[in-house]
């Protein structure tokens, strides 16, 4: 089954999807199995993006970049999604620290961190989420101190960062400038893998998405220097909803539409192989499977339109993208774990037995409604964006 053509295809972009297509066939599907049983980090399929002068798909081509937004970020993630969500969801983060990074560069961040990311030598990632917040990722409780002119200090402790321990950088949210600010005030820095008193915990053994070192960190006293905070000091509400939404969404939005539509390959797949020995005849000739498939495409066909619409609206600059965008990674997410259930009874028994790839599909897919901002968080966004109510408002 082929992804639908849109018409937004940009002869760059086409070329660059081209690329993350063909490393998604020889490297991220061969690796897939063993990157979950091993909870192992997709190096090679990273590296190979990396090579492929795909890291800087989100990076502006003023800075040289491919200068791609949320819509190809949806797209890249589908891609690889379809073979290995943690691969998708590793690359994913990247191609969203670097939009953070990207959105307002000094020209020393262009050169320390663009550059390098657009070479394909330096990976970034986004830390953000902490267990004394949990799903309301936008108060972070790390703190980020003045101790001099040049010089800040970081303490705090994160939780799920993905890619932790392999990224070059990590994009770190710190406590409010004026703790009586508005909620989202916070302020980003970027602190490179380098920097003393980063203390990582457990390598990451998850349900599913298990090749993500989704770690926790330990922020001991990090030196931060001023010239790595990024745009003003407590000016995040605008990177949540400006950068870190769209792009985020539409990465993980891309990321779970992969796996809805492996399973749909695996159901049909399935469904085109299951012969009956004694009986006669084939599981594809019963109406009921008929049906089934049928309803199963009509639902992630429908999942997959809102979402590269509700992508190449806010890429198109739309004031009223956000609530699509919002919906969009809460459907999928519904659509997802939805269809991988019910594969999972149309492929009978043989899916149910050890080593299928619908276990993984599974596992993996139930990330979508837990991973902020969570499905119930972004309903709850929705509602208050057509109700013309603060989206932070309690
Ligand atoms: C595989 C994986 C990778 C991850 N990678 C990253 C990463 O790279 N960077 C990062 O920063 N974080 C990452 N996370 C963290 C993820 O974003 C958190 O799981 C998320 O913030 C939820 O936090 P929590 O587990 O504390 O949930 P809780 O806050 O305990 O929420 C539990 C449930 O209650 C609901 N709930 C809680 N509060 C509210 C509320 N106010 N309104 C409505 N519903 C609410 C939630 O929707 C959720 O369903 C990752 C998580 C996973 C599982």
């Amino acid at each position: 089954m082929k992804r639908a053509d849109y018409g937004m295809y940009q002869t760059d972009l086409e070329f660059a999807l081209e690329q993350v297509q063909e490393i998604a066939k020889t490297v991220v599907a061969g690796n897939a199995a063993q990157v979950d049983q091993m909870a192992q980090w997709p190096e090679e399929a990273i590296r190979a993006l990396q090579k492929a002068g795909l890291a800087g798909l989100t990076v502006p081509e003023e800075f040289g970049g491919l200068g791609h937004g949320s819509f190809a970020v949806a797209q890249a993630c589908e891609i690889l999604g379809q073979e290995c969500a943690s691969t998708a969801m590793c690359f994913g983060m990247h191609l969203v620290g670097s939009a953070v990074l990207s959105a307002k560069a000094t020209p020393d961040q262009q050169i320390r961190y663009l550059r390098p990311i657009v070479e394909g030598r330096h990976l970034t990632t986004l830390s953000l989420s902490e267990a004394g917040t949990g799903s309301q990722f936008y108060i972070p409780r790390t703190r980020l101190d003045s101790v001099s002119v040049d010089l800040y200090r970081a303490n705090g402790a994160k939780t799920f960062v993905t890619n932790g321990g392999y990224a070059d950088s990590y994009v770190v949210s710190t406590v409010a400038s004026d703790p009586n600010g508005p909620l989202g005030q916070f302020s980003c820095v970027v602190i490179p893998a380098t920097a003393e008193g980063l203390r990582w915990g457990q390598p990451w053994s998850g349900l599913g998405m298990r090749g993500n070192s989704s770690m926790s960190l330990d922020l001991d006293d990090v030196v931060v220097p001023r010239i790595d905070l990024l745009g003003e000091e407590g000016d995040q509400i605008w990177y949540v909803f400006q950068v870190v939404c769209p792009i985020f969404l539409m990465a993980m939005t891309g990321t779970y539409l992969g796996i809805a539509g492996a399973a749909l390959e695996e159901a049909r797949n399935h469904l085109l192989k299951r012969e009956y020995s004694e009986t006669g005849g084939g599981l594809s000739e019963l109406p009921i499977a008929q049906h089934r498939l049928g309803c199963l495409w009509g639902k992630l066909e429908r999942t997959r339109r809102l979402c590269y619409h509700a992508a190449s609206s806010f890429d198109a600059g739309d004031p009223d993208a956000l609530p699509a965008v919002f919906t969009a990674k809460a459907e999928v997410a519904d659509c997802a774990i939805d269809i991988v259930n019910e594969v999972m009874t149309l492929c009978g028994g043989i899916a149910y037995r050890g080593g299928s790839k619908l276990h993984r599909l599974l596992r993996d897919a139930r990330a979508a409604h837990v991973m902020a901002p969570t499905t119930d968080v972004l309903r709850l966004w929705t509602g208050r964006a057509l109700l013309g109510k603060p989206i932070l408002g309690q």
